[in-house]
């Protein structure tokens, strides 16, 4: 019987519900949208008692589907004040499945400004209190409870910034050898929603457990084989990683440089991808998987010129965002903000994004890396000035009298240029999650606007899907293959029609979501700058009008 547990901060109690059956096609993000609508106030203050945090892997998170492992992390965003599902890699979904849980659930928030831990094994779930964590770096904490758990446990914790309440806040999951918090549900501050309901970790053990029914039957495991061949038959992307889109991104006017004042970078050349492999030449490191059965392998290890480790999952945005936006060129830099990131449990996104306001509000200059390894620490001391940072953008751009500041509903534009791409701006405005690239990131749409509302509608309702099946989104599976792999491990027909429909209901309970929490369409828009101020290298701005933005709303409409 696949189950819920519940957690109750308030009184620290654990509990184990069954799965609603009307659920059972609904994982991930679309299983937390469903909990979340039933569940929590829309209105609801995000940091308080009333809103709940939610880890759901996807539907088929925990069997063989190549590259599905993936962990949703839900609830009410204290950056965009409405609904937000980011999700991660690392080995705790499929734990979570293989203990028999679809979901976990995290309520209320503790009295006591304790610190606890959850742990999962196949005995069940423990809350205990672990004072001695509060406010520790993620691979020190690690390593801590790794040192009274099994070898094969995984983690997801708070860092600092989520105990502090940061609207930069991740939730880190460690990778795939269960040791580094590397993977991050980065987006839209979700780890200051756990750290501030007193929960600063989960261990997850499924030492002891079975594999999950659908790997015992034929059909599903034909369908992984003929996925894989297929897969394998085609180049893959990703084999340099995400960084192999620097230079495109640059030449495109679609690399934000120094607060996207420009699109283009002079020293994109310096952090892309072949400078990150010359790095694997001379110093170790290389491109790795960060959960079991991913055959994209996008991850790079990055090491320092002593030949240490120094992070991994050096990603496109975090070298746009850290890099590019603040002006930086220096690789070696890059990589230890995005280490910094990881160890106090930070969104690169909206850190690199608010560090480059505070530059264009003259707290530090463009390119100052010495200032920005000082920010850090500012945010890390809890600090008012760190503080502002560790907020977002958008309070960063408020606090220091900016103009130009890249948010939409609260939450910072992605490295995606949205007035270069203008139906992943129509993403931007219009989806439920705000400003984020993987709710449905559309390229073209340089020559005309029109119909490009409807390419962001189908990229969302795909993204929904590819979010609730636990598939991670780099390695592109077809709307046809998910249908044919969740008929398979569920037992029943499902269409990729019956598919489109359920990414349409999911938007649907999102949105709804959205407007008990105030938000109306008037809300659907860019910052002012990026209609009017064009990117210096191809001079476009964002010109769509709120005509073609209802589009999305309209399943019909063309
Ligand atoms: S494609 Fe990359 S991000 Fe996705 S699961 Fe594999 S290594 Fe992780």
């Amino acid at each position: 019987m696949a189950k819920l547990l519940r957690v109750n901060m308030t009184d620290h109690t654990v509990r184990e519900d069954e799965f609603p059956k009307e659920w059972e096609r609904f994982g991930g993000r679309g299983l937390s949208a469903k909990i979340l609508r039933r569940e929590v106030p829309g209105n609801c203050d995000p940091m308080g008692e009333f809103n709940k945090l939610i880890l759901a892997p996807g539907v088929l998170t925990g069997t063989a589907a190549p590259t599905s492992g993936r962990t949703s992390v839900g609830g009410k965003s204290p950056l965009t004040n409405g609904i937000k599902e980011a999700n991660a890699g690392g080995q705790f979904g499929q734990k979570l499945r293989r203990l028999g849980y679809r979901a976990v659930i995290v309520e209320g928030r503790t009295k006591d400004r304790g610190t606890y831990v959850l742990t999962i094994t196949s005995k069940g779930p423990e809350l205990i209190r672990a004072d001695e964590l509060r406010l520790m770096r993620t691979y020190a904490c690690a390593e801590q409870l790794g040192k009274n758990a099994d070898k094969r446990a995984a983690f997801l914790m708070v860092g600092p910034a989520g105990e502090l309440g940061y609207g930069n806040a991740s939730v880190a999951i460690t990778d795939l050898d269960n040791r580094y918090p590397t993977r991050h549900a980065a987006r839209g501050g979700l780890g200051a929603v756990m750290g501030t309901k007193g929960l600063k970790a989960v261990i997850i053990d499924d030492h002891g457990t079975i594999a999950l029914k659908a790997e015992e039957n034929d059909d599903y495991r034909k369908k992984i084989s003929d996925f894989v061949t297929t897969w394998r038959g085609k180049k893959n992307a990703y084999a340099k990683g995400t960084a192999i889109v620097v230079d495109m991104a640059s030449e495109w006017g679609n690399l934000p440089t120094r607060n996207r004042r420009s699109g283009s970078f002079e020293g994109h050349s310096k952090i892309n991808a072949d400078a990150i492999f010359a790095t694997f030449e001379t110093r170790g490191g290389g491109m790795h998987n960060c959960l079991a059965g991913c055959i994209v392998q996008c991850s790079n290890t990055i090491y320092n010129e002593k030949k240490e480790y120094v992070t991994s999952a050096l990603e496109f945005e975090t070298l746009a965002l850290l890099g590019a936006n603040c002006g930086v060129d220096d690789l070696d830099a890059i990589a230890e903000f995005d280490r910094l990131c990881d160890e106090l449990g930070m969104d690169t996104i909206e850190t690199g994004a608010a560090i480059a306001v505070a530059m264009d509000g003259g707290v530090l200059p463009f390119g100052d890396v010495a200032g920005m390894r000082n920010l850090f620490a500012e945010m890390e001391k809890g600090t008012p000035l760190g503080r502002i940072i560790g907020s977002g953008a958008a309070v960063t751009g408020r606090a220091f009298n900016v103009e130009r500041i890249p948010v939409v509903k609260g939450q910072a534009v992605p490295a995606w240029e949205p007035r270069t791409l203008r139906a992943t701006g129509i993403t931007y405005c219009t989806s439920p999650m705000g400003a984020d690239h993987t709710a449905g990131l559309v390229f073209g749409g340089t020559k005309s606007w029109e119909g490009l509302a409807v390419k962001s509608r189908e990229s969302q309702i795909y993204n929904a899907v590819v979010d609730s099946s636990g598939f991670c989104q780099f390695q592109e599976p077809p709307m046809e293959a998910i249908a044919g792999f969740y008929s398979a491990c569920l037992g029943e027909t499902i269409s990729k029609d019956d598919l489109r429909n359920m990414g349409w209901e999911i938007l649907q309970d999102e949105w709804a979501f959205n407007r008990d929490a105030g938000y109306t369409r008037a809300a659907d828009h860019l910052p002012e700058f990026m209609k009017v101020e064009p990117i210096p290298t191809n001079k476009m701005v964002f010109d769509v009008p709120n005509s073609e933005l209802d589009k999305v709303y309209d399943l019909n409409a063309k």
